[in-house]
């Protein structure tokens, strides 16, 4: 069995567990994205490079945090519902959806509304909204940052 068919397996028998069978996994082709969580397609998926170089804990990880979004919902971001089902799931990680290089350099990590993450070396100097969500600036998706160095 490949590591690939093996982070499926753990994925479907996570979402079995604490999701409803609208919600479906799958792999994508993200290069620093670790996991992803599409509320409007009602799907998670992992990146495939990263799922293929993780160490299972980490890809475990990954799923955990995804599906504490799919639980939350969209409006919830990283927000304190999302660290409570998170927390709850057994997620130990921090807030951002970016592969370990960029996330263990970058101070600032921030998320829209519908829980895109982004991670800053600086904190941005005006307000940023999603470029994910709307292609300009969009009130609606501005996004929150948190200074990773003072979060616990
Ligand atoms: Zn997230
Ligand atoms: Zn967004």
């Amino acid at each position: 069995m490949s590591d690939l068919d093996r982070v499926r397996r753990w994925a479907d028998a996570l979402l079995a567990l604490h999701l409803d069978e609208s919600w479906s996994f799958g792999f994508d082709n993200a290069a620093r994205r670790a996991g992803l969580c599409d509320f409007g397609k009602k799907r998670i998926t992992v990146s495939r490079h990263l799922a293929e170089r993780f160490d299972d804990d980490r890809i475990h990880q990954v799923l955990l945090h995804e599906v504490a979004h799919a639980l939350a919902g969209a409006g919830a971001g990283h927000g304190p519902r999302w660290r409570e089902l998170a927390r709850d799931l057994g997620y130990v990680g921090g807030t951002t959806h970016d592969g370990p290089i960029a996330t263990e350099r970058a101070r600032w990590s921030g998320s829209c509304p519908a829980g895109h993450s982004f991670v800053r070396f600086r904190r941005p100097g005006r307000e940023v909204s999603c470029g994910r969500c709307s292609r300009r600036f969009d009130r609606g998706s501005i996004i929150t940052w948190v200074d990773l160095r003072r979060a616990s």
